[in-house]
């Protein structure tokens, strides 16, 4: 039997925790709004601010890096920030 869950309240793949009280920052490439985290590895990560999944009090957002128009630009230089 398989049950389809309306939601999950765990991170899917490419998708981050998004903290609270984080400011608000623009992608330097595409001008994307997005919100810098700091993974457990200690990565800067960018975040896109939408769209969001909300769980609970928890919001996941999707990396950046997935969803830029230039990450294949900016991913060989340094961190946009
Ligand atoms: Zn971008």
């Amino acid at each position: 039997m398989t049950e389809q869950l309306s939601f999950l309240d765990e991170p899917q793949v490419g998708e981050f925790e998004l903290p609270y009280g984080v400011e608000m920052q623009k992608c330097r490439s595409c001008g994307a709004p997005i919100i810098w985290i700091t993974t457990e590895k200690g990565k800067a990560m960018p975040l896109d601010v939408a769209p969001l999944r909300r769980v609970g009090e928890k919001r996941y957002a999707r990396s950046h890096f997935a969803t830029c128009p230039d990450a294949a630009t900016w991913r060989k230089t340094k961190s946009p920030r």
